[in-house]
């Protein structure tokens, strides 16, 4: 992710700090005015993507579709919107901020290019998606509850996913092929280089085995505790992750995330 090193030097500043929080928030709030006061059920018509009414100049639905609440049931949507909060912010406290924001930007772009380029209606579902695989890809081994008893690992959830968006990807007619995959390209973005240098390394190993012989990677440090300057070269068990309520992306050992004082800037 160099290239992503390189933007957020330079445009890192202007990342939304605890990003989640704010879409969760406004969810929530969309919800109460849909469900709530709105009984005709229009309110939800002037938020979602239509592109023909963007362009007459309803530009606001550029945003506020990803505001409709992914459910119309109470309970449910009070639990997705817990469970959108805690994976948001878990990818921000592992990611910094700034990757946060370009992952999330760069689905809600797709979604919009894709409804576009193909009309008919953008939905930030496969946004959601890719926040969850995304979430699934880095935690394989998180267990949710559900339907509230059946405990499960994300990777199967996620794979049961990936099964679902292949088969769109497969049968679907293109216009449709092309939305699902513009809407996972964040997820292609940042995880694709890494997939294809497993893919790739799999093969160096496998061919250095048969000549015996051993590459060197050179060692850098990849986290850094902003307090004691631990990093995992230190401890490969210690485990690093960005503050979300400090100023800027600051990374803490598990012992400093709890305990340091803010990050102020200025
Ligand atoms: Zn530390
Ligand atoms: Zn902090």
């Amino acid at each position: 992710m160099n290239w992503l090193d390189k933007l957020e030097r330079k445009f890192g500043r202007f990342a939304i700090k605890g990003l989640s929080r704010y879409i969760v928030f406004l969810m929530a709030f969309t919800y109460c005015l849909i469900y709530f006061l709105d009984v005709s059920g229009t309110y939800i018509f002037k938020l979602m993507l239509i592109p023909d009414l963007v362009l007459d100049g309803e530009v606001w639905r550029l945003i506020t579709f990803i505001f409709i609440p992914p459910t119309t049931n109470l309970l449910w949507v009070v639990f997705a919107l817990m469970f959108y909060y805690f994976i948001g912010t878990t990818l921000e406290r592992e990611w910094g901020s700034f990757k946060f924001n370009v992952y999330y930007f760069t689905g809600v772009l797709g979604t919009i290019i894709a409804a576009f380029a193909f009309g008919g209606f953008g939905t930030s579902f496969y946004l959601n998606l890719t926040i969850f695989l995304a979430f699934a890809r880095l935690y394989p081994n998180y267990e949710i509850q559900l339907y509230l008893v059946l405990p499960i690992k994300v990777k199967y959830l996620a794979w049961v996913d990936w099964f679902y968006l292949l088969y769109a990807i497969l049968t679907q007619p293109v216009p449709v092929k092309i939305t699902v995959i513009a809407s996972i390209v964040n997820y292609l973005i940042f995880f694709g280089p890494e997939m294809i240098a497993y893919m790739r390394n799999r093969s160096v190993v496998y061919q250095n085995r048969s000549r015996f012989r051993v590459i060197h990677a050179p060692k850098t440090a990849k986290h850094k505790c902003t307090v004691c300057g631990a990093t995992e070269m230190d401890d490969s068990k210690l485990e690093f992750r960005y503050c979300i309520d400090c100023e800027g992306d600051h990374e803490y050992c598990m012992e400093h995330l709890n305990t340091h004082e803010h990050v102020r800037e200025g």
